[in-house]
């Protein structure tokens, strides 16, 4: 997926290609000048607006498989903020409370039932309640599968109720979070920073605030306001329905024209 950059030098726009480190090196072909955009976002946030994209541009199995990846990205996100979090609050280095996290994960990643294990237990150690909503009827694991597995071709209104739910629980449950979201973007910030430190002389360092459909249902609330881009702060905060959430979030997205225009 791409998204416009502008040359910090003769201001052209200059297309990137999202990185999964989402830490992207440019060179202006216009000037030659070079230049680092650090994009402020998160993985599941990234795919969840890939799916919406494929959506809204009528590649409904596609979709499918970008909302699961945001899903399960989602999870591991839960289970970063929860571990650092509980890591703030003692004595230590960030920096050891990360890489002790990064060697845990090397454990689950890569099986996603291991990492639903994870996430169960953070969410019952922070939560103090089972995570009941985890039924394979509301995480929509068997349309996922027959879509993703079994090459079912979904009808277009299959995959937007199946994104109304996924959109649904990580909005719930990063509203849960609150604050604790906090640590897992200064856990991006100190990776942006490293390697900002190593960056050459003459190479223009731009950060970049990418305001998807959960940043701005998150900094749309009371207080969050001031760093979120005025075109994606709601009039108000107005949670009904897991589909009418998604449809409010989608028409958001729809009056927004940044970084993940059509191109
Ligand atoms: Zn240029």
């Amino acid at each position: 997926m791409h998204f416009p950059t502008t040359c910090p030098t003769c201001a052209r726009e200059v297309p990137a290609e999202f990185a999964d480190s989402l830490i992207h090196e440019l060179t202006c072909p216009s000037c030659g000048a070079r230049y680092v955009v650090y994009v402020r976002k998160q993985k599941f946030e990234v795919l969840f607006d890939l799916g919406t994209r494929a959506l809204l541009e009528g590649y409904a199995r596609e979709a499918v498989a970008s909302f699961a990846a945001a899903q399960e990205r989602f999870f591991e996100f839960y289970v970063k903020a929860f571990a650092l979090e509980r890591a703030a609050g003692r004595e230590g280095d960030f920096e050891e409370a990360l890489a002790a996290l990064d060697g845990t994960w090397r454990h689950v990643a890569s099986q996603s039932e291991r990492q639903l294990g994870m996430f169960a237990l953070a969410y019952l150690l922070r939560e103090g309640r089972a995570p009941d909503f985890l039924t394979p009827g509301a995480l929509g694991s068997d349309f996922r599968n027959r879509v993703i597995h079994r090459g079912v071709l979904p009808r277009r209104e299959e995959v937007e109720a199946y994104a109304a739910r996924v959109f649904a629980l990580i909005d719930r449950l990063l509203t849960a979070l609150g604050p604790g979201a906090a640590q897992v973007e200064l856990a991006q910030e100190r990776a942006f920073a490293a390697h900002l430190a190593g960056l050459p002389e003459g190479v223009v360092a731009v950060f970049e605030e990418h305001p998807g459909m959960f940043r701005a249902r998150r900094f749309a609330g009371p207080g969050g306001g001031e760093t979120a881009p005025k075109a994606t702060v709601g009039p108000s905060t107005p949670p009904l329905n897991d589909a009418q959430a998604f449809a409010w979030a989608l028409a958001e997205r729809g009056a927004w024209r940044g970084p993940l225009k059509r191109r």
